[in-house]
């Protein structure tokens, strides 16, 4: 994990509390994190979910894996201390999104628990809510699904470190959420999203 290097810093308070911006927005800001392994659905669910939480005047908010890859984290590849790296930013911002009042949907593979338990710890000592999400599903049927033809290509050893073939993804020993999208509808998945921040307040001030 990165450590500070910047030295006479002080926190900066601002004279808006996060209860305020919570009331403003008329919701709890919270991150739902969705890992798992590459076509597996995550980005999937999470567009449909920002959908109908939006079309349902709540402010949302993706964050996706390739797309702050693209951006944000376009220095960073994949061996392990570049995915830590990944993993620790996004983990941050996340934070700093649902700490604006946002239902932040942060969709990345994060394959390693002790990267994911940073971003749940960096998350629970600043109070914010925070919902790990497994998107699970047999190997087999992610790989037979390939929507990119990542796996293809893994398996042509085109691609190095590939989450699944060649590097291993360690399934969350307790999320606050498991869809086994091999056997719920992405109608389903979503509903039952809907109902979880229903049930933990994020709907509502
Ligand atoms: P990830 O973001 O996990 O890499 P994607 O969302 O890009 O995965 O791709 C998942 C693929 O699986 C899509 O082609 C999607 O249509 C399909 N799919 C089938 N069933 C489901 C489901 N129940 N939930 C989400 N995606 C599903």
């Amino acid at each position: 994990m990165a450590q500070q290097v910047g030295t006479n810093l002080t926190w900066h308070e601002g004279a808006i509390t996060r209860e305020e911006r919570q009331a403003c927005l008329k919701q709890k800001g919270v991150t739902v994190w969705f890992t798992g392994l590459s076509a597996s659905g995550k980005s999937t669910i999470a567009v449909a979910l920002e959908q109908v939480l939006v079309n349902r005047g709540h402010a949302a908010y993706r964050l996706d894996g390739d797309n702050i890859r693209m951006g944000l984290n376009k220095n960073l590849g994949f061996s392990a201390e570049d995915r830590a790296e990944n993993i620790r930013r996004i983990g941050e911002v996340s934070k700093l999104f649902a700490d604006s009042g946002l239902i932040t949907l942060s969709s990345f593979i994060s394959p390693y628990v002790s990267d994911r338990d940073a971003v749940r710890a960096l998350h629970e000592e600043a109070g914010i809510d925070y919902i790990e999400v497994h998107v699970d599903l047999p190997l087999e049927v992610a790989e037979s699904r390939d929507p990119k033809g990542l796996y293809k290509k893994a398996r042509a050893g085109e691609i190095k470190g590939f989450t699944g073939i060649d590097d291993p993804y360690e399934a969350p020993a307790k999320p606050e959420v498991k869809l086994a999208t091999h056997e719920m509808s992405l109608e389903d998945c979503v509903a039952h999203m809907l109902k979880v921040l229903e049930e933990r307040g994020a709907l509502s001030t």
